[in-house]
């Protein structure tokens, strides 16, 4: 799987591609500066930016910023793309800040420190009061034991036709594991997200299983209707 994508991806993103160095460096400035190693693959990030072209996505919403690494890949696609991305914790979100000035990005990207959960309540404050859009495309990839709550959230304020991503829902296919479901609040997190979302009728949602250098994985991904 590794192989195979240290063959194509160089192919379709080669250094003259716009934000290439950007991209390269939120990912290396990361890892530098003690960062974990779970951003998403750079064939994900390119996925989710090539979705957001489809959409024509405007205003995108991310829950778990890390070094902003699928950020700056978003915000990548188009100068129309005005990203809030949110990230619990300040030193982290510092580095994503760096990352984001590198880019370039500092005007269409609004890094929120803090728990998504406390935070989110602002935004839709502000989305009453008409300060704020909102979503047509969001990106949730943060503490998987919250994935549902963030999941109603969002769907409560994404436009129609938008688009809502889970990250990390499949994970090596303890997704299927009902028996870690009974003790594990990660697999109990990602379970209840498939579930709730499977019961939410405004929305048309699928599971696609992934694989690459981040392993077997998977998103969820749902569409408003
Ligand atoms: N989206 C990033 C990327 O692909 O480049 C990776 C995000 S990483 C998997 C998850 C991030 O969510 C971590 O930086 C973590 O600190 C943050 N996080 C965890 N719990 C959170 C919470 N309750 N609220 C906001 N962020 C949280």
């Amino acid at each position: 799987w590794t192989a195979v994508n240290h063959f194509q991806f160089p192919h379709l993103f080669p250094p003259s591609r716009p934000y290439h160095a950007a991209i390269e460096h939120a990912f290396k400035n990361s890892i530098d500066k003690g960062l974990e190693d779970i951003s998403v693959a750079p064939s994900q990030g390119k996925f989710l930016a090539i979705q957001c072209q489809i959409i024509g996505a405007k205003h995108v919403l991310e829950i778990g910023t890390l070094g902003a690494y699928s950020t700056i890949w978003m915000a990548s696609v188009s100068p129309d793309i005005r990203i809030t991305t949110i990230e619990i914790d300040p030193h982290i979100a510092e580095i994503a800040r760096e990352n984001i000035s590198f880019a370039g990005l500092d005007d269409r990207i609004e890094v929120f420190v803090g728990a998504a959960l406390d935070v989110l309540p602002q935004l839709d404050a502000e989305i009453e009061q008409g300060k704020r859009e909102k979503y047509d495309f969001s990106f949730i990839d943060a503490d998987k034991e919250n994935a549902l709550p963030y999941f109603k959230w969002v769907v409560e304020h994404t436009v129609k036709k938008g688009v809502i991503y889970i990250d990390n829902i499949v994970r090596k296919g303890l997704l299927a594991n009902a028996e870690l479901a009974k003790t594990d609040p990660i697999v109990q997190g990602i379970r209840m997200a498939v579930e709730g979302v499977g019961k939410d009728d405004r929305v048309d949602a699928v599971v696609l299983q992934t694989v690459g250098e981040k392993n077997y994985d998977g998103f969820l991904m749902a569409m408003v209707m």
